[in-house]
C-alpha cells in the first residue's frame, strides 16, 4: 500500500521521532501549526477515526497514555495543549493512516476553522 505514514513508520521516508515502541509512533509534524506540533500514529495501518473498533481500540488508549506521557515530560501539562484527530473530507483529513495531533506552546483558538 502507497502510504506515507506507513513507510515512516517503517523507517521508508525519514522523520523526526520523537518517540517509538511496538506499536506507534510520534514525529515531529513537517508543516507545524504550533511551537510544538507532533503526531502519533499506529504503526498497523489504521485508515481514520471510521475504522476504530473492537479489534484495535486497545491501541488508540495506548496513543492517549503515551501523548499524557510525553505532554507531562514536555512540561505541557499545566499549560495545557490540544489533541486533534481530522477525519475524512469534511474533517480535512490529508493523509489516510489515522493520526492524532498533538498542538502546544500558545494560546489556541476555539472554534477551530
Ligand atoms: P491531516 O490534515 O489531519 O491529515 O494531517 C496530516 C499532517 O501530516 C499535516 O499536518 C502534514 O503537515 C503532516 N505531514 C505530511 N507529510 C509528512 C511527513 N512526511 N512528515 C511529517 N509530517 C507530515
Ligand atoms: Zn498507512
Amino acid at each position: 500500500m502507497d502510504c506515507i505514514f506507513c513507510k515512516i513508520a517503517n523507517g521508508e521516508i525519514e522523520s523526526n521521532i520523537i518517540y517509538e515502541d511496538e506499536k506507534i509512533i510520534a514525529f515531529n509534524d513537517l508543516d507545524p501549526k504550533a511551537p510544538t506540533h507532533f503526531l502519533v500514529i499506529p504503526k498497523n495501518h489504521i485508515s481514520s477515526a471510521n475504522e476504530i473498533n473492537e479489534d484495535n481500540e486497545a491501541i488508540i488508549g495506548h496513543i492517549f497514555k503515551v501523548i499524557s506521557k510525553l505532554t507531562k515530560e514536555f512540561g505541557f501539562d499545566k499549560k495545557g495543549f490540544r489533541i486533534v484527530n481530522n477525519c475524512g473530507e469534511d474533517g480535512g483529513q490529508t493523509v489516510n493512516h489515522i493520526h492524532f495531533h498533538v498542538l502546544a506552546g500558545r494560546q489556541l483558538q476555539w472554534p477551530p476553522g
